[in-house]
């Protein structure tokens, strides 16, 4: 999308020659503060063009509501209490198992880009003076595909609050399956699903937070097995994708399907709850459920 017109610098070392009118109107074309990229972004839900800086910490469009995708980071930053945050495992990385083509290169360059080692993020943290474990996946993250570190990474945070008799919490994003770990992917789904048994067998809490979008094997896995399921609105939840579906059953899906206002209705989210409302929703959980508590918080 192109929202000014631009041209291009004359280069270093050319003489400039006695400016005429088109020349005049080039220079003051160029003397244009430059609009660096990424300053605006499309509502995906309203198509409003919105200026980032009129966001705030939550990163709500501001003519609709519709949440945007965020960081791991933006999400630890408005969930936890401030410095409570301690992150575990925080250099596990992918291997090539598979021996797939260039996808050492592809992870290095996420890594990159994203300044993240892997699509998930977990540790330890309190949330409104409460103690907990937390994960977090970063959709920015080749689309927080879960390979064998995304996998190991949230069981070992679910086991990590197993053994410490601590609940967990768990804000799902995730394309699916990594398919260039192709079976090793897979079996994320088994571990990661038997480890939340264990969390429940011993008689733990576990919070899913299910933000958009979480499809594959995520919502086919640990997304979808929280005492608690909660969801960011309008957030897309779903296995397979729609049109994979509509071809399958050759019929016409509901509008909604897949949506988390879709899920509530058929009893698969317990609640829609907004970002900026999160972290009390989290607090009111665990005081319901008796989670230990900070030294001197009531
Ligand atoms: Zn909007």
């Amino acid at each position: 999308m192109k929202l000014f017109k631009k041209k291009n610098y004359i280069p270093i070392g050319r003489t400039a020659a006695p400016e005429t009118h088109e020349g005049r109107v080039e220079r003051k074309l160029q003397e244009e503060p430059a609009i660096p990229d990424g300053m605006w972004m499309k509502c995906r839900f309203c198509g409003a063009l919105v200026y980032k800086k009129e966001m705030n910490e939550f990163k709500i469009c501001p003519k609709c509501g519709g949440h945007f995708r965020i960081s791991a980071a933006d999400r630890l930053a408005i969930t936890c209490d401030e410095g409570t945050f301690e992150e575990l495992d925080a250099n596990m990385v992918s291997k090539n198992p598979m021996g797939y083509p260039d996808y050492d290169k592809l992870i290095a360059k996420m890594q990159e880009k994203t300044g993240l080692k892997e699509g998930a993020v977990t540790g330890f943290c309190e949330i409104d003076g409460y103690k907990t474990v937390i994960g977090v996946m970063d959709s920015n993250f080749m689309m927080a595909s879960m390979g064998s570190v995304v996998g190991e990474k949230i069981t070992r945070a679910i086991e990590r609050s197993t053994e410490l008799g601590l609940p967990v919490v768990i804000f799902t994003a995730s394309g699916g399956a990594r398919m260039q770990e192709g079976i090793i992917s897979l079996m994320q789904m088994a571990k990661t699903s038997a480890a939340v048994r264990r969390h429940s067998d011993a008689g733990l809490l576990y919070v899913s937070v299910i933000t958009d979008p979480t499809t594959g094997g995520v919502s086919a896995s640990f997304a979808n097995l929280g005492d608690i399921i909660l969801a960011e609105p309008r957030a897309t939840i779903g296995f397979a994708g729609r049109r994979v579906i509509e071809g399958t059953i050759n019929e016409k899906l509901p509008e909604d399907f897949q949506s988390a206002e879709f899920q509530l209705k058929h009893g698969f989210v317990d609640r829609i709850v907004e970002r900026k409302d999160m972290r009390k929703s989290l607090s009111t959980i665990f005081k319901l459920h008796s989670i230990e508590r900070r030294d001197g918080l009531k």
